[in-house]
């Protein structure tokens, strides 16, 4: 049943996906503009009035050429700006998007700047995914260069409670607010659903199936939010420090506190009397593990680790992929070796 009602789904969207190029415009999805989203979307119910005919022409078409397997024409071609929106495209998506990443892997994306070969995707793409707040200082400008009219544009993080930057610098290079909003559970949720919102806005057709993968990782998510908030409430240490100062939307959550050898944009090495600072805070808060990132100065981190004769473990970011995990793989390994760190 739930193949047969894929099949027919399938053949709506590739009949939408055609009438669409033509009337869809260039415009953006976020939770303050929800209004807009309610003129692209149909009843999904309308899936079932598709007839017989059509469904199996179309499964005939994509047989022809691409047997057994949802041809890579029909799915959604999805450009996101790095790794976590990729992550989270990928499981509201599913097989109906075709997912590229624009930074890539292992660069590191607060100093990044797009190369026209970089932006190529981007303009034939349906949907733009990135995160907002200064973290791609680039993409709307590189959204209008793509020129393409069919692009629905989604700033992820709209609509999130934002964390201010303290920094005066940083402000004045990268704007007002800390863009790490994926690193929160409860932003990260928020994310899902304006991504959730774009897919529907640019494929109407799988409404339902974007619903029901945005809700059943929500509830995920919700899930390991709710287990862990338990857990740091328990604990009386409250302190951790990181490679760059990531991680201010899960503290909020979680009820902790970081500190950092790098900045929030990972610009810089700590100077000696910084790095005295860190190790006088290591001291005073009992921290016992260093933290360290891939991307921001790992030797930094082993070097305050040795004195504070304290051990170095892995955090992700997921502004590359890191070790072969998904999103919730890495979550859930920052979470229990932040708490380990803090429960001995
Ligand atoms: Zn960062």
């Amino acid at each position: 049943m739930k193949r047969k009602t894929k099949a027919l789904v399938l053949g709506l969207t590739s009949a939408l996906f055609l009438s669409a190029c033509g009337t869809a415009s260039n415009s953006s999805v976020g939770s303050n503009d929800q209004s807009q989203l309610t003129t692209g979307n149909i009843d999904s119910g309308a899936a079932d009035t598709v007839t017989a005919e059509q469904s199996s022409e179309s499964a005939a078409e994509t047989a022809a050429t691409d047997p057994g397997e949802t041809n890579a024409v029909d799915k959604l071609s999805v450009s996101v700006s790095f790794d976590a929106m990729a992550e989270f495209v990928k499981v509201v998506g599913q097989d109906k998007v075709d997912v590229s990443t624009i930074i890539p892997t292992g660069t590191e994306p607060h100093d990044f700047e797009p190369k026209a070969q970089d932006l190529v995707k981007l303009s034939q793409a349906r949907v733009f995914v990135y995160n907002g707040l200064g973290m791609e200082a680039w993409a709307s400008a590189a959204a209008e260069a793509a020129q393409n009219s069919q692009l629905v544009t989604v700033v992820a993080a709209d609509g999130v409670e934002t964390i201010s930057n303290t920094d005066k610098e940083e402000i004045q290079e990268h704007g007002q607010y800390d863009p790490h909003v994926w690193l929160g559970l409860s932003s990260a949720e928020q994310e899902i659903k304006n991504i959730r919102d774009g897919l529907i806005k640019a494929d109407p057709a799988n409404q339902s199936y974007y619903e029901a993968n945005s809700q059943a990782y929500l509830d995920q998510l919700e899930q390991l939010l709710d287990t862990y908030q338990q857990k740091f409430a328990a604990v009386t240490l409250k302190s951790f420090v990181t490679g760059h100062a990531a991680f201010a939307y899960l503290c909020r959550d979680m009820g902790l506190e970081q500190n950092s050898v790098e900045d929030t944009f990972a610009e810089g090495e700590p100077t000696a009397a910084q790095l005295g600072e860190l190790v006088k805070y290591c001291q005073e808060h009992q921290v016992t593990t260093i933290f360290a990132e891939e991307m921001a100065s790992p030797a930094v981190s082993q070097t305050l680790a040795d004195e504070v004769d304290a051990k170095v473990e892995t955090i992700y970011t997921m502004e590359s992929a890191e070790d072969g995990l998904t999103y919730l793989q890495r979550m859930e390994s920052n979470l229990s070796k932040i708490y380990a760190s803090l429960s001995q």
